[in-house]
């Protein structure tokens, strides 16, 4: 495992495991505990997801100890617009069984609502629940509009991130702010058209898989590591699960990090943060 280091100090391993569709209840719990065998020691869920429960519960079966697994949730849309985000963490925190998240995200940017949402972010960080804050699907604007209020700099922003969007303009702008990029749906996401759109059967990704023994899904995610792009990707499929964390035994050259990066065509599978309707 790689790891970096966020502005707080803390450290999070670069490779984690996404549970967006990961059912609650046994199966999901059986899941996340297979994830947490194969070594996975981050685990990405939120509110909306509806598995916090699950997560929490296989946190605790599996007997590995709450501050050797880094945690992470998030403050749902429909929160910031009529809810009370200080209520929302608590439930959180209780459906986890925890009482503290290594991070906590925005969702999405709630138009009319960031801004505030990240003042109530900054007072469940002071308040030691949340080690560490950031936010989700910002784009420059976003972080510039928080930037004018904030006190505390987010430590991630965890966005939409693959070879088809590979978003370098808003990558530079964390960076300038020494925020750590976190790449969400980095194989293509759960749609089953993955492969058909070329992600995962692209020519030049399986010459380069071929090189090392491994298989596009694995470069690719092996391309955020060299990127410095922290990646947490979805899987129910066991074998899935164990291939995906096993992509620290190889590196990229930079000519095969640049030539995927070449990949790009600013093709999002998900939503527009500035255009999105849940
Ligand atoms: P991923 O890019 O991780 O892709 C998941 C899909 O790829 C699943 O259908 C999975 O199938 C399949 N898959 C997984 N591993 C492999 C492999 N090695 N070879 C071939 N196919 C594979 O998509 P997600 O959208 O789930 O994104 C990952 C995580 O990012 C989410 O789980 C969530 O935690 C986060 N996220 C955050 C968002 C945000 O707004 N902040 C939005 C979306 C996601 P199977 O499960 O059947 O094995």
């Amino acid at each position: 495992m790689k790891y970096v280091t966020l502005n707080t100090g803390a450290k999070m391993p670069m490779l984690g495991y996404g549970v967006f569709k990961v059912e609650d209840g046994q199966a999901g719990v059986d899941v996340i505990k297979i994830a947490l065998d194969a070594g996975y020691r981050s685990i990405d869920t939120a509110a909306i997801y509806g598995n916090e429960k699950a997560v929490g519960q296989a946190i605790k079966e599996s007997g590995i100890k709450r501050e050797d697994i880094f945690l992470t949730t998030k403050l749902w849309n429909e929160v910031m617009r009529t809810g009370d985000p200080e209520e929302a963490f608590a439930q959180s925190l209780s459906d986890l069984g925890v009482d503290y998240v290594d991070l906590y995200l925005i969702h999405w940017p709630v138009k009319g609502r960031y801004v505030d949402a990240w003042l109530a972010l900054e007072k469940i960080y002071k308040s030691g629940r949340a080690k560490a804050i950031g936010v989700s699907n910002f784009k420059p604007h976003h972080l510039e509009d928080i930037s004018k209020v904030w006190s505390v700099v987010p430590a991630i922003n965890q966005y939409e991130m693959h070879p088809h969007l590979t978003q370098k303009p808003l990558l530079a702008h964390c960076q300038k702010y020494g925020i750590i990029p976190q790449s969400w749906s980095p194989l293509g996401g759960t749609r089953p058209d993955s492969v058909k759109e070329g992600l995962l059967d692209n020519p030049m990704l399986i010459k380069i898989a071929e090189k090392y023994g491994k298989s596009t899904a694995q470069v690719i995610l092996r391309w955020n590591i060299d990127l410095g792009i922290v990646c947490i990707p979805k899987s129910v499929t066991p074998s899935r699960i164990r291939a995906n964390i096993d992509i620290f035994d190889f590196s990229l050259t930079p000519d095969e990090v640049a030539a995927i990066d070449g990949l790009n065509q600013d093709k999002r599978f998900g939503a527009d943060p500035d255009n999105f309707d849940f």
